[in-house]
């Protein structure tokens, strides 16, 4: 019987989501609702100097505003909780210590400054960094290079150590990457890792592999970045006896600075003037803000979309699918290889077309909050006219502020200086009429039959609409833009629109 699928998303709760990692989470969460499976989320806390109060909780409302939910989470919990890794402490060293046993792993008790004056001994031109590896494991304080009698006294003793995996001198370590195909390592080029601290929390690489182990992950999606550390988890698995249950890795592309090559960081995001973070994020203790795609006035939908097709298209010049389109196209196979290039102007067409396609029921929630940010009180009956009639308009939803206020607050500055050189008294005693026609109106709530009413009078006093119909807008509206001037005027209402053309009468 054919393994249930599981996949999960492993965050180090250190910081905002990156857009790469949610991405991540996208892919894992598509796969796992195509195949029946199962998405969890487990935090990967153990190391303690880089955890960062409320990143965890970031995380979760991240998912949450992405609408990608995990089956199971320390929130949700599920059968194989805890799903925090700190919590899981104590079972990772009976792991290290079977490994040291098999002879696959070694206690090693150099001290720091051991190991710095080890860097310097070792250092050379051509390699200023050298690694603790087979190279050098029989010159340093560890249980290779130590007789049993004295690691066992060391031991007894209480003296700090950590275990490290025995990378072996000269393997080939070979696995099917999902994505890449055959990937092979030298194990002679990777280092002996530290698999256990010595406050007896395991290191990433052993809690990875244990924790993929026993909730029984079939399939670990994670960023590129994390390739070179592969062949040390493929000998984890290996040593631990549990490969025939390893997952099927794939290392997912890079999402690459627009402009020049490598990963895309929050520092580019910060020079070229574009989020990079999910969400807003603030450091603790420093309250060092750094802004977010959702409060920039993206819609989870056109983010999620957007990130979808960073490193995926579904082999046709669709580009815009709703979650549940991605969900039944979605394919491991037809994911690129090659890293993408994020494009901000990309990112906001993609919101833009999410705003034009989205209903005023689903933009109301977000717009209406907001509004409410910036002191916008709005009816129901009022909002949703007002959205329909803009929403063309605006690329991000916090557009809606500039697009539309003007419904709800009479505007306190005028563009004048687009009317006044072609102002003349006939346009004036124009603008009188308009006022006694518009407050005789019985239609009001008709703009077609205003703009004809309005486009009539004109005609009458042989003014060319075209030259009054750009003032009645700065009247109403404040400056050159918005929808359709008569149906702002519907909108707005008989009274104030009379009263909006009466206050910049007197100023012109
Ligand atoms: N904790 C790792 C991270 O922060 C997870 C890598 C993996 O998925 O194996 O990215």
């Amino acid at each position: 019987m054919a393994k249930k699928v599981r996949v999960r998303f492993a965050p180090s709760p250190t910081g905002g989501l990156h857009l790469g990692g949610v991405r991540t989470v996208l892919y894992n969460y598509l796969f796992a609702r195509q195949q029946g499976g199962d998405f969890v989320l487990r935090i990967e806390d153990t190391d303690q100097s880089r955890y960062v109060p409320g990143a965890e909780e970031y995380i979760y409302e991240c998912l949450k505003w992405c609408g990608l939910a995990p089956d199971e989470s320390p929130l949700a919990g599920g059968p194989f909780a805890p799903y925090r890794q700190s919590e899981r402490k104590e079972l990772y060293r009976q792991y290290a210590e079977f490994l040291v046993q098999e002879g696959k792993a070694y206690y090693a008790f150099d001290r720091t400054e051991e190991l710095e004056s080890f860097r310097e001994r070792f250092k050379t031109a051509e390699n200023p960094s050298p690694q603790y590896d087979h190279k050098v494991r029989q010159q340093m304080r560890n249980s290779c290079a130590l007789t049993f009698e004295e690691t066992e006294r060391m031991l007894a003793d209480g003296v700090p150590h950590v275990i490290r995996i025995r990378m072996p001198e000269n393997e080939t370590v070979t696995f099917t990457d999902m994505i890449r195909g055959e990937v092979s390592f030298n194990t002679g080029l990777v280092d002996d890792k530290v698999l256990l601290k010595a406050d007896g929390m395991p290191t990433y690489h052993l809690a990875v592999v244990v924790d993929d182990y026993l909730m029984k992950i079939t399939h670990a999606f994670r960023g590129e970045e994390w390739l070179p550390s592969a062949p040390v988890h493929v000998l984890l698995w290996k040593y631990l006896g549990w490969e025939a249950d390893m997952p099927q890795w794939a290392h997912l592309p890079l999402i690459l600075k627009p402009d020049g090559n490598g990963k895309l960081s929050k520092r580019d995001g910060d020079r070229l003037g574009f989020p990079v973070f999910a969400m807003n994020w603030t450091v603790p203790g420093t309250n060092d803000l750094t802004k977010g795609f959702r409060e920039l006035g993206f819609m989870p939908e056109a983010f999620v979309n957007m990130l979808a097709m960073l490193g995926w298209n579904d082999g046709t010049d669709q580009e815009l699918f709703t979650l549940d389109e991605l969900k039944q196209k979605f394919s491991m196979d037809r994911v690129h290889k090659g890293g993408a290039k994020f494009d901000f102007e990309k990112a906001k067409w993609f919101n833009h077309e999410w705003i034009k396609k989205s209903d005023v029921a689903r933009l109301k929630t977000d717009v209406k909050q907001i509004f409410g940010q910036h002191g916008i009180t709005a009816t129901d009956e009022k909002l949703d006219k007002v959205i329909a009639l803009v929403k063309e308009r605006c690329t991000l939803l916090t557009d809606f502020v500039e697009q539309a206020k003007f419904f709800f607050q009479t505007p306190q500055q005028w563009d004048l200086d687009a009317i006044k050189p072609k102002w003349n008294d006939a346009k004036q005693a124009f603008f009188g009429d308009v006022i006694s026609y518009f407050q005789n109106a019985t239609n009001w709530n008709v703009p077609t039959d205003l703009e004809n009413g309005f486009k009539e009078l004109a005609a009458a006093k042989q003014i060319k609409p075209g030259e009054v119909l750009l003032p009645l807008r700065i009247m109403l509206v404040g400056g050159k833009f918005g929808p359709g001037v008569f149906d702002i005027a519907a909108v707005i209402g008989k009274e104030e629109t009379v009263l909006r053309i009466k206050a910049v009468l007197e100023k012109l």
